[in-house]
C-alpha cells in the first residue's frame, strides 16, 4: 500500500489551515486500530471566520451566471475523476469500505456533481399573466437560499459531501461543511477538486470540531440561512429544532430501518437464487453501514426456512478484511463504538427470544470487525427490530399475507428505503403504493441514483436530495412584480 495518508487541515476563509483553535483528535484506521494522522479542530475563532467567508463567498458565487457554475461544477467532476485512484485509497483507509466499493462511490459522486451543474442551468422561474391593468410582469424566480451549513456522516465520506456541495454551489449558495470526524480525509480531498476547478475559495469553508459545538454555534450565527444534515434521526431532529429556533431552512436525511417483501412467486428456483444473491450484497455492502441498508426481510412462512438458511450460508462465507485488500468482500466498522453496539443488539435479541443464525460476535484480530449477522424470528418489540442497527445485521421473519407483510413493513415511524421482490405486476404496483417509503425498489436495491430524489418520510427526514428536487431544496421562490411607473 503506497498511498499515504493525506495531512490534514481545515479549509476556512479561503485558506487551508492547521490552526488549531479546538485541539486535535487522531484519525484511525479502522482495519487496523492504527493512527492515520492528526486532524486539527476548529475553535470559536475559526467557526466565526468560517461563517463570515461563507458570507462573503455567497455574495459573489452568487453573481457567478449559471452557465459559469455548471462549468467550475463539470471541472470539479472531471477532477475528482481524475483523482480517483487517491481518493478512493484514502475513502478506504479512513472508513473500511473494501476499495472496489470505495471507487463505486468516487465515481457516483462525480456522476452526482455533474448531474446538479447540469441543473444550475435549469433552475427556471416563471411568468404569470397580470390580472389587472397597470402590470407590466409577474416573475416568480428560484433564488440561491444563501449561505449553507451542511453536516454528514462518516459512511459515505465522498458521497454524502457531493450531495450538499454540488447542489449547493449550483444554486448559487456557498457553504460551511462539517464532515463526520471519523474520515476527513476524502472530503478534504474533494473539497480541493472544486477549489481547484475554480469555485471561489470563500465559497466553500470545510471544518471539523466538536460536533455539538460546531453545529449548535453555525445554526446560530446569522450568516448561515440553512441546515442541512446527513446522520442519525437523533441528531435530525436536534438540529432540525435548532434551525427551527431561527427558521432555516432544514433539509433533513436521516436514519431508516427498511424493509424487504420477498413475494410467494420469488421463493424457488432462479428467482430465489436471484432475490439471495442481490439481498446479500445489498445488507453487507459497506458493512451494513448504510442508510438504506435492508434491514427485515419478510418471507412467506412455508419459505421461511430455506429461505434463512441460505442467506445465513451466504452471510457466513462472506471474505471479511482489509478493505485495501481485493479479495475482502466486508470490511470492518468504522469505529469501536459500532462494535460495541452490535454487541447490544445481539445481547438484546437473543435475551428476547430471537434466533441466532449466524455470527453474532466481534471478530478477534485488530481493527473494529464484526460478523455478517443474522437472526429469525425476532419479537417485534427487541430493539432490532426498533431500531437501526446500521451494520451488518439482518432479521428474517415470516408473513402469512401479503397484507400483513405491508403491515409489519409500515410498523416503524421511519421510512427511508423500503424494497420488495415480486414477478407480478399487479402485486409490484401494491407494493410500491403501500409500502411507506421514500425510496420503493421493486426486485432491486438501486434507489440512490444521481437524477433521483433521494429522502425519507415520517422520521426518516425533509426533503430530498439529488435530482433535480435536491436542487430546489437549495433555494427559496422569489416574487418580482414590475407596474408601469406612472
Ligand atoms: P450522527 O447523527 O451521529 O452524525 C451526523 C453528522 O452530524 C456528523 O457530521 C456529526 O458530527 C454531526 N453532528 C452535528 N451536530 C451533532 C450533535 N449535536 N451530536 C452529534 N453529531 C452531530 O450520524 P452518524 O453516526 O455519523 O451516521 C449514521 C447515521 O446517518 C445513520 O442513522 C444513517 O442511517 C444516517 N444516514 C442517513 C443517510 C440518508 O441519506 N438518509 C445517509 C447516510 C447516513
Amino acid at each position: 500500500m503506497t498511498t499515504s495518508y493525506p495531512a490534514l487541515a481545515l479549509h476556512v476563509a479561503g485558506h487551508w489551515t492547521t490552526h488549531t483553535g479546538g485541539g486535535t483528535r487522531p484519525v484511525v484506521n479502522p482495519a487496523s486500530g492504527m493512527e492515520l494522522g492528526r486532524l486539527p479542530l476548529a475553535g470559536p475563532q475559526e467557526l466565526a471566520a468560517a461563517a463570515e467567508s461563507a458570507l462573503r463567498g455567497y455574495r459573489s458565487w452568487r453573481q457567478v451566471r449559471a452557465h459559469e457554475r455548471y462549468g467550475a461544477l463539470r471541472r470539479a467532476a472531471a477532477l475528482l475523476r481524475e483523482r480517483l485512484d487517491l481518493v478512493a485509497t484514502v475513502l478506504t483507509l479512513e472508513q473500511g469500505k473494501p476499495l472496489a466499493e470505495a471507487r463505486r462511490e468516487v465515481s457516483l459522486s462525480a456522476d452526482i456533481i455533474d448531474f446538479q451543474a447540469e441543473e444550475a442551468k435549469r433552475l427556471y422561474g416563471r411568468t404569470v399573466p397580470p390580472r389587472v391593468e397597470g402590470i407590466l410582469s409577474h416573475t416568480v424566480a428560484r433564488v440561491p437560499v444563501g449561505p449553507v451549513a451542511a453536516f454528514t456522516a462518516w459512511n459515505f465520506p465522498v458521497n454524502l459531501p457531493s450531495r450538499k456541495l454540488a447542489s449547493a454551489l449550483a444554486a448559487g449558495c456557498s457553504v460551511v461543511i462539517k464532515p463526520a470526524e471519523e474520515t476527513p480525509g476524502s472530503c478534504m480531498l474533494l473539497v480541493r477538486c472544486f477549489l481547484d476547478a475554480g469555485v471561489p475559495a470563500d465559497a466553500i469553508n470545510l471544518v471539523c470540531g466538536d460536533p455539538g459545538e460546531v453545529s449548535s454555534f453555525l445554526i446560530e450565527r446569522p450568516e448561515i440561512a440553512k441546515v442541512s444534515v446527513t446522520g442519525s434521526v437523533a441528531v435530525g431532529k436536534l438540529l432540525g429544532a435548532q434551525a427551527a429556533a431561527h427558521v432555516k431552512r432544514f433539509t433533513g436525511e436521516l436514519g431508516g430501518h427498511a424493509p424487504v417483501i420477498v413475494c410467494d412467486d420469488m421463493c424457488d428456483g432462479d428467482a430465489l437464487d436471484f432475490v439471495l444473491r442481490q439481498s446479500v450484497a445489498a445488507k453487507f455492502r459497506n458493512a451494513g453501514q448504510v442508510c438504506a441498508s435492508p434491514i427485515r426481510f419478510y418471507v412467506p412462512r412455508g419459505h421461511l426456512g430455506t429461505f434463512a438458511e441460505r442467506f445465513s450460508a451466504a452471510a457466513r462465507a462472506l471474505r471479511l478484511g482489509q478493505g485495501v485488500d481485493v479479495a475482502t468482500q466486508m470490511g470492518p466498522l468504522t469505529h469501536a463504538r459500532r462494535v460495541q453496539d452490535m454487541e447490544r443488539f445481539v445481547d438484546d435479541a437473543v435475551a428476547q427470544g430471537a434466533r441466532l443464525l449466524a455470527g453474532g460476535h466481534r471478530v478477534s484480530r485488530p481493527g473494529f470487525f464484526f460478523q455478517p449477522t443474522v437472526f429469525a424470528d425476532a419479537p417485534a418489540q427487541c430493539r432490532l427490530m426498533q431500531q437501526e442497527p446500521f451494520g451488518p445485521m439482518a432479521v428474517i421473519q415470516p408473513y402469512d399475507s401479503l397484507d400483513s407483510a405491508i403491515e409489519q413493513a409500515n410498523a416503524l415511524p421511519y421510512a427511508l428505503g423500503a424494497y420488495a421482490f415480486t414477478r407480478d405486476l399487479h402485486t409490484a404496483h401494491r407494493l410500491g403504493e403501500g409500502i411507506e417509503a421514500g425510496m420503493v425498489g421493486i426486485n432491486h436495491f438501486g434507489v440512490s441514483q444521481p437524477e433521483l430524489p433521494f429522502g425519507g418520510h415520517k422520521e426518516s427526514g425533509l426533503g430530498q436530495e439529488m435530482g433535480p428536487e435536491g436542487l430546489l431544496h437549495y433555494t427559496d421562490v422569489k416574487t418580482i412584480t414590475v407596474g408601469t411607473p406612472f
